[in-house]
Order: C-alpha cells, then structure tokens, then sequence
C-alpha cells in the first residue's frame, strides 16, 4: 500500500516509517517540523536504506496539501500530526484545539476529495477519563479529562465516528496509545523532546545521561503499589507495529482499539528497570503530585489482540535498553538542520 504518515518526522511516526517500509508499504512522509527535526527521517532512510518522499508542510495549509493528494496516489493515511504537551494545553487551549482539530478536519476534506477512504488515527487512554481499570473500548469515554490536549482526542474520535455514519465506505482505526518508551533497537532514532521533558522516560534518560540532575517524582502517597503513579509502558516498536495490523484489518466503519501492554508499572519500578539496563543512578526527589495525573491506569489489551491479531512482544527491560542506547548515543538528541 502506498501510505501518507502526517506527523512522520515525530517520535511515533518515524518509527512506524521503518514498520511499513519492512513490511513491503510504500511511504510519503508530511511534518511541518514544529516538534521535530529533518534527521529523524534522514536517520530512518539510513535504517531502511530508502528514500522516504518527504513534504514539510503543515497539513492545515489545504492548497499544499491537496497538491501533496495530486501528487501522489495514496492509499490509506496515518494520522500522527497534532501537538502533544498536557501542560502547554492548558496554557494555550485555543492553539491545541486548532491545531490538532482543524488539521484532521483539513485532512478529511482532501481524503474524501482523492477518494482516499483508509485512516488510522494517533488517539490516547486519556480518552477514558476517570473511567475504573482496566480501561477498555467497551468505556464511555470524555467523562472526566482533565486538559485540552486530551479533549482534542476525544473530539476527533467523536468527528470520525459522526463521519463514517454519514459515509460507511470510509475505513476509520482509532488507536489510542497508553504509555510510549523505547527507540529503535539500532539507537539511531528514539524520543527528543524540545526543553524540559514532561514524560518520565525521557526526564529519566536525561539524568542518566547527565543532562538532569535528578528526577523528580510527583507524589508517593497514591493508593498504588509504592505509592507512586501507575501507567501501561508501552515499546514505541511494539506500538508501531500495532499500525500495520490496523492498516492490514482496515474495514468500512469505525472502530477504536487500545495499544497497551495490559500491566500496570509504578515510577520507581520503572526508574529502577532503568538503573539495572544503563548501569546509572538516577537520583530522585518525592515532590508534590502533578496536577491532573490520575494514581493509576493501564490496559485492556484484548480487544486488539483479537480483532487486530496484535499484542505487545517487547519488555520493559527491552525498552529502557533501547531508550538508554538512543539517549547515550546521542545526548543531544537529533542535531537540527531543519
Ligand atoms: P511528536 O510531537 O514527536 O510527533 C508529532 C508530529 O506532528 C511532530 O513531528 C510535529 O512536528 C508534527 N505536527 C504537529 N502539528 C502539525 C501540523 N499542523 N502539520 C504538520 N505536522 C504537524 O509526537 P509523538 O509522540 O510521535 O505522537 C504522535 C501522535 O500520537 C500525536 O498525535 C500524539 O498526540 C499521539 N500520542 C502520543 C503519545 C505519547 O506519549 N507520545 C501518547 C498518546 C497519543
Ligand atoms: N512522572 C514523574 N516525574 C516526571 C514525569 C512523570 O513522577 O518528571 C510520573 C507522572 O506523575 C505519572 C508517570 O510518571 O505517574 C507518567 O507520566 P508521563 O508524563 O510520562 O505520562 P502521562 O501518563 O502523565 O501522560
């Protein structure tokens, strides 16, 4: 299949570009590089040893992207594209919703206009809200978000779902992702979040690395395990992986699956798998708890396995190595030139 990765320099997305490229898909990448740098994709045609069809573009831009359609005969899209940060949501509301709503509204018009009729869609667990553990699809969902970000999420879910009830031959896969760790077991690319990272893995590898002093851990005092928050790490691989089977079982409809492990994993258990793959001491303060982080959520990942015929094959121990090859292997990140 000949497929078009919107978000395709970003951290998902270029790992998911070496996924179908080895499974024998053609690949069009489209990024506006706001969160991420040519080298990613520079670093992904050096694993692939292809070349990767690249437009920088920002796909709210119609006239560039309907000539991206006219250009080339696409099959099926993945949709990675939109901003990410819970905390710069809340800050900047109306840039999140813009960004992330217009841009999927803009890429609809000129799907349908191309007649191109497959999308799978970057969504998230936040979409459940305050919804009881295990989370599965079978939940109501946008009860209880706690930021713009996610409920840019939802929202979309909501648009796709209204849409392919007013056209059922559209293809729609909803996948929403818990928790992504790890980089691509060549250490060439991984996760380079711009400034202070807001996700543990990243903050962890950091410290390791030396360019953090130390981690801080919001709150000990949840009801969980060891009192830290609890979430489903999941191998960004194993999660690109996760988009072949939703392109290969692509149906007239919408569906929406989890990406998940279906385990939960505390914050010093995944800071101390860290230690044990790097080798490194990661010190750590308890500070007070983030607000709008819930104690603990994880998957239900048997829908997926199921219906997709996907589950995750990689450990946490795979992906704190992974992560640690990535981060010691290039301290720095990506070197930018853009
Ligand atoms: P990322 O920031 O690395 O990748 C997103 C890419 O989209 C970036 O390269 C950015 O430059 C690009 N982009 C943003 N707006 C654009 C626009 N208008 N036009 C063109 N390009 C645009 O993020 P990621 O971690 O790879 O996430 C990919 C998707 O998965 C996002 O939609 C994100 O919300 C979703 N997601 C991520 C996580 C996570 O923890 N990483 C969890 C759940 C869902
Ligand atoms: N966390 C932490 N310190 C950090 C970043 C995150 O203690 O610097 C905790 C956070 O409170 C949550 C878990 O790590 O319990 C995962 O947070 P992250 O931001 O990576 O993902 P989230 O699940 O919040 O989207």
């Amino acid at each position: 299949m000949n497929v078009l990765v919107t978000g395709g320099a970003g951290y998902i997305g270029s790992h998911t570009i070496i996924e179908l490229i080895t499974a024998g898909h053609s690949v069009i990448a489209v990024d506006n590089l706001s969160n991420s740098s040519r080298e990613s994709l520079h670093r992904v045609e050096k694993i692939t040893k292809r070349t990767i069809p690249f437009y920088q573009i920002d796909i709210r831009d119609k006239p560039l992207l309907t000539k991206l359609f006219d250009e080339n005969d696409i099959d099926a899209v993945i949709h990675f594209a939109g901003l990410k940060a819970v905390g710069e949501s809340i800050q900047k509301p109306l840039l999140y919703y813009e960004n992330n709503i217009d841009s999927t509204l803009e890429l609809l018009e000129v799907m349908t206009k191309h007649d191109v009729k497959k999308l799978v869609f970057s969504s998230s667990a936040t979409v459940y809200g305050s919804a009881p553990i295990p989370y599965a699809e079978s939940m109501p969902t946008g009860i209880g978000i706690t930021n713009p970000y996610g409920r840019t999420k939802y929202m979309i879910e909501e648009i796709l779902s209204d849409h392919s009830k007013s056209d059922p031959s559209f293809e729609y896969t909803t996948l929403r992702y818990f928790n992504p760790v790890g980089a691509h077991e060549s250490g060439l690319i991984g996760e380079d979040p711009n400034g202070v990272p807001n996700n543990l893995m990243p903050f962890v590898t950091q410290v390791a690395v030396g360019k953090r002093d130390k981690l801080q851990i919001f709150g000990n005092d949840y009801d969980t395990i060891d009192g830290t928050g609890v979430r489903d790490y999941i191998h960004v691989v194993d999660l690109a992986k996760g988009h072949l089977a939703a392109i290969k079982n692509s149906k007239p409809g919408y569906y929406a699956y989890n990406l998940g492990t279906g385990e939960g994993m505390s914050v010093l258990q995944l800071v101390h798998a860290f230690e044990k793959a790097s080798g490194r001491p990661i010190p750590f303060d308890i500070v007070a708890r983030r607000a709008g982080d819930l104690p603990e959520y994880y998957a239900d990942a048997t829908l997926a396995e199921q219906k997709l015929g996907w589950r995750a094959e990689k450990t946490i121990d795979d992906a704190c190595n992974d992560s640690w090859r990535w981060q010691s292997q290039n301290p720095n990140g990506f070197v930018t030139i853009n």
